[in-house]
């Protein structure tokens, strides 16, 4: 009766494997929905890894990970007064590694240190084009002065850059440009002199990118923070789906569900597992701009022109519209007369993204 994620183990762990074995530094990502299978199993599986980092998005985040995964634990959101302490989640303070964004936070971090007897453990972030968190470069320069009094343990900087554009058909410009401009920065320089490991906390640079800096900048260590390709990327490996629950035969006429709509033509209502508690939303409705072609198709009995939304769940190779919108945990289609209606109990697969979606089983094999 469930939304299901259903992966192949092997292939996924063959997946994990060489990316982990490609990317040397690599920090699993592990935040929000866990990318669709949960942040504990997102832990165990970078313990399985070997890696010896794994970043969180949030200070909530740490107590689904920390017991699953023995290593450093990276926050990826600027730590502020008003953060969480990681003490206060049951979570062993070093063990963490804050990432800093603002001067003012990295003082005030290292004076809470001072007072709880310890020294926490920091990387400054750089702010890139992402113009999302992060210090100027003159920003950096105070910084370095305040890592050298001592009051936090630097780890390195971090820089996040946007995600490269997609553009089918030419190369998407290189991220590489960017990064050795704001590393050439004497902000920056000052922060990394400041510390022996000098690393570099890095998002969404490619292969490509990552092996050009790694050979121009012997000197650095780089740690490329990465999610959706790593746990996403072998798309083959996964599949998600639901359980047909009901068919019902209607005539043209027919009025169903909540709102007593009635059905524009002869066909069948499907009930399918799955509604707005897993994250099952309304898509576009499917193609039809104008008026005029909405009235053509409403003429012929269309049913995106009768307002039926296409839904993220396929039959017989389709997606199929949603005969109205989704319900808490089921949704109901419209399969028009003619196409293959699947039998209670079948299972069909459904088009979500996993990053929004809550499944109630993820099954491994
Ligand atoms: C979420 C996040 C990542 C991982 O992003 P993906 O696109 O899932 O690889 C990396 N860095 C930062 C700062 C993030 O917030």
């Amino acid at each position: 009766m469930s939304l299901v994620l259903r992966v192949d183990g092997p292939r996924w762990r063959a997946h994990l494997r060489g990316t982990a074995d490609r990317l040397p530094g690599l920090v699993p990502v592990a935040k929000g929905n866990g990318y669709g299978f949960g942040l504990p199993r997102l832990a165990r599986r970078a313990q399985w890894l070997g890696v010896d980092t794994v970043a969180v998005g949030l200070y909530e985040e740490l107590p689904h990970v920390h017991q699953r995964f023995d290593g450093d634990l990276l926050v990826l959101s600027p730590w502020r007064p008003h953060s969480a302490a990681p003490a206060g989640l049951g979570v062993d303070e070093r063990r963490v590694v804050h990432s800093v964004g603002r001067l003012a936070d990295l003082l005030a971090l290292a004076e809470r240190g001072r007072a709880d007897g310890h020294r926490p453990r920091v990387v400054l972030e750089r702010v890139t084009s992402m113009l999302r968190h992060g210090m100027t470069d003159d920003e950096l320069a105070e910084a370095a002065a305040t890592v050298r009094q001592g009051g936090v343990r630097l780890e390195g900087v971090a820089l996040h850059l946007p995600l490269p554009p997609a553009r089918p058909g030419h190369a998407a410009p290189s991220h590489v440009h960017e990064v050795e401009r704001l590393l050439a920065g004497p902000g920056l320089q000052a922060v990394l002199a400041t510390t022996e490991r000098a690393r570099v906390w890095v998002s969404h640079l490619d292969d490509a990118e990552l092996e050009t800096l790694a050979l121009r900048h012997p000197g650095l260590s780089w740690r490329p923070r990465v999610g959706t390709s790593l746990w996403l990327g072998e798309r083959t490996a996964l599949r998600v789906t639901a359980t047909v629950l009901d068919a019902h035969a209607v005539q043209r006429g027919d009025t169903y569900g909540y709102r007593q709509r009635s059905a524009p033509r002869r066909g069948t209502v499907l009930v399918v597992s799955g509604g707005t508690s897993h994250g099952v939303g309304l898509e576009a409705p499917t193609g039809q701009g104008t008026l005029k072609a909405r009235a053509a198709t409403l003429a012929r009995g269309s049913l995106d022109a009768a307002g039926f939304v296409r839904s993220p769940y396929v039959v017989g190779g389709k997606h199929r519209l949603f005969a109205e919108p989704p319900h808490m945990q089921v949704s109901m289609l419209f399969l028009p007369l003619g196409a293959p209606v699947p039998e209670v109990g079948e299972e069909i697969d459904v088009r979500l993204r996993y990053t929004t979606t809550a499944f109630d089983r993820v099954e491994v094999s």
